[in-house]
């Protein structure tokens, strides 16, 4: 690495820059000390339709002042087929828990006295829901991760279709109590992109602040932007550990996961979010801190065709 410009290709096709900059390459680097010697496999998804890297990295001790950091890429068959495995376990795990849930409730009813059966009936209700919402991700994320998904480019007022989206969700805001303001800009602002696209991304991120959220209000601001537009979704949550942070784009990974089923959510939200962004050019940044709420900041380029340095990808502050 040393003397290499920052822009020159690794062996996996990324720039050492960008490939540096990679959430987990970087904790690897920030844990682990400059006496010490470690060799760690890494599988790290990329945006839009290049497939994910499994990556073996060494870090080790190479003279005074001076780091070894050798990448090595390990993607073969092998290792794309467990992680495939990996993904059908995790599906099927997820998909069981309220399916065995909804198989109990039912004997339950036919056992139980009527009088307790609104309560089963209610409950089985919204395990079917969750079957629903896991059914609906799925194949979104299956969508989004399609090599062979191309966006319909077509004009879309960013402002508008964030609005609508606000007031599909705002009487589940209202519901818990939540204020849920919109800010638009004065004119619509048009970019050349996806709607659908566009509206999944924002539904992703207001339902969770709406989720995550148990008092204050959640904040959307979509503002024009040189390089297009911006759209900020910000809560008055728990906020989010910052040992946890790089993980949350993962596909099913959930600080608190019966919290999460509870809310309705799947885990694979943000995952969606990050593979829709990698596909219209788009980048993330997240902003938080336990106590204090958390922000979600979505940068669009003008046009989908033309994306913006670092697209698809999710940064930490
Ligand atoms: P889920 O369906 O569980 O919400 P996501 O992929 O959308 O899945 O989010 C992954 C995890 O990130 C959540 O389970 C939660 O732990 C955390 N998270 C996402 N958004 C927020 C938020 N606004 N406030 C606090 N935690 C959040």
């Amino acid at each position: 690495v040393a003397g290499q410009p920052a822009a020159a290709a690794t062996p996996t096709g990324l720039s050492l820059s960008r490939f540096t900059s990679h959430a987990a390459v970087v904790q690897l680097i920030e844990r682990t000390r400059a006496e010490e010697t470690v060799r760690r496999v890494l599988e790290l998804e990329r945006p839009g339709d290049l497939p994910d890297l499994v990556v073996q990295i060494t870090l080790a001790p190479a003279g005074p002042g001076r780091r070894l950091f050798a990448i090595q890429d390990l993607r073969s068959d092998a290792a794309l087929e467990r992680r495939r495995r990996s993904f059908v376990a995790n599906a099927s795990h997820e998909l069981k828990t309220p399916i065995a849930a909804l198989i109990g409730l039912l004997d339950l009813i036919e056992e139980l006295p009527k009088d307790a059966h609104a309560d089963l009936l209610a409950r089985a209700q919204r395990n079917a829901h969750a079957l629903a919402n896991m059914a609906d991700d799925l194949l979104q994320l299956a969508r989004a991760e399609d090599p062979d998904w191309r966006i319909r480019f077509e004009k879309v007022d960013v402002g508008a279709a964030v609005a609508e989206v606000c007031e599909e969700l705002r009487a589940r805001a209202e519901a818990k109590g939540l204020a849920l303001c919109f800010e638009g800009p004065a004119a619509p602002l048009t970019l050349l992109s996806d709607h659908g696209a566009i509206q999944t991304v924002a539904r992703n991120l207001i339902s969770n602040a709406i989720n995550y959220t148990a008092q204050g209000e959640v904040q959307v601001i979509v503002t024009k932007e040189s390089a297009g537009a911006s759209l900020t979704v910000r809560d008055t949550g728990p906020g989010i550990d910052p040992a946890i942070l790089p993980q949350i784009f993962e596909r099913f990974f959930r600080d608190d996961p019966a919290h999460s089923r509870a809310s309705g959510g799947t885990g694979l939200g943000l995952a969606i979010v990050r593979n829709l962004l990698g596909r219209i050019g788009g980048r993330i940044s997240v902003q938080s801190r336990p106590g204090e709420g958390s922000i979600f900041r979505v940068e669009l380029p003008e046009q989908a065709s033309r994306p913006l340095p670092g697209a698809g990808l999710a940064q930490f502050r």
